[in-house]
């Protein structure tokens, strides 16, 4: 008979959102969080964040998930897509109404930007037929959590974000309410992104406390940034990465995290780059910034 084989205590994850092709950026995340998985011996999951339907490229889903296979980035179990996951984010949100930690509002935008758009009472004076439902964050919640790259973090959610949104007003799902019911079901230890979702944290650290769920370990990596200082964005179709000449790219990538550039130098292929990757890889090397600006990596 067989023993049965312990579920590893790492397990990691990247999470596209298809709202256009991977950047570099993207690949620092993606790339980021496969060397952190593979150095602890876990697993690593792709999960295709397609709730917000507005935002949403044709074909970019198919695409994302192609270059992931073409830089030899490959899950270690089916990739899940948040679109037929509807049932788990309801379940949540019935959850979190029931015990009247959640809220229907009808405040709309307009309203609520009298109030530097933060929502911390219901002002809406008529009911409007799409309403969306909050959390409720009471006043004086201080979240606090250490980061494994960008340190110690603290934010007042009630004072920089107030009461926020898990469904929205076109009754698409919250990607704050969709990523944590995810990360749960998963059995995800280790949520390693960009740092652009650093402010994000803190709310999804309110949805697991109030839905009973456990928190992960958190990572931040560095965020790379476009000449003139702003973050790349897929929306943007800034810099798409190549498939077709994946080693370049995974190299740049290498050296935004802080990794030395000589050991992958002579990697012939992209297996080989990778496992030379593992044998040298090293996460206290990973820094809080990136160095380069995405300009000045094109040549
Ligand atoms: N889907 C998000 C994005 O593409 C990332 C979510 C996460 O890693 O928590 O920006």
């Amino acid at each position: 008979m067989s023993t049965p084989v312990p579920a590893p205590s790492y397990r990691g994850r990247f999470a596209p959102s298809p709202t256009g092709d991977l950047h570099a950026g993207s690949l620092l995340a993606a790339f980021g969080s496969w060397l952190l998985a593979r150095h602890a011996g876990g697993r690593w999951l792709v999960r295709v964040e397609d709730v917000d339907a507005p935002r949403e490229v044709p074909g970019a889903a198919q695409r994302q998930l192609q270059t992931l296979a073409a830089f030899g980035l490959h899950p270690d179990e089916p990739v899940v897509f948040q679109h037929q996951r509807g049932a788990l984010y309801q379940a949540a949100l019935d959850q979190l109404l029931s015990t009247g930690q959640a809220f229907v509002c009808h405040c709309s935008r307009t309203v609520l930007a009298a109030n530097g758009g933060i929502h911390r009472a219901c002002v809406a004076t008529a009911p409007r037929p799409d309403p969306a439902v909050r959390l409720r964050v009471e006043d004086g919640t201080l979240i606090t959590f250490d980061d494994a790259i960008q340190g110690p973090q603290r934010q007042d959610v009630a004072r920089d974000v107030g009461d926020f949104v898990i469904r929205r007003a076109d009754g698409c799902w919250a990607y704050q309410l969709a990523v944590v019911v995810d990360d749960a079901d998963q059995g995800i230890t280790d949520v390693v992104r960009g740092a652009d979702l650093l402010d994000s944290t803190p709310r999804q650290i309110l949805l697991q406390r109030a839905l009973g769920l456990p928190q992960p370990r958190y990572a931040h990596l560095p965020l790379l940034l476009d000449a003139h200082g702003r973050k790349l964005s897929k929306t943007d179709a800034a810099h798409p990465v190549d498939p077709n000449n994946p080693l370049p790219a995974l190299r740049t990538a290498w050296r935004e995290l802080g990794q030395p550039a000589e050991a992958l130098a002579t990697s012939l292929d992209v297996p080989g780059l990778l496992t030379d990757a593992q044998a040298v890889f090293d996460p206290r090397r990973i820094p809080a910034t990136a160095s380069t600006k995405v300009a000045a990596l094109q040549h």
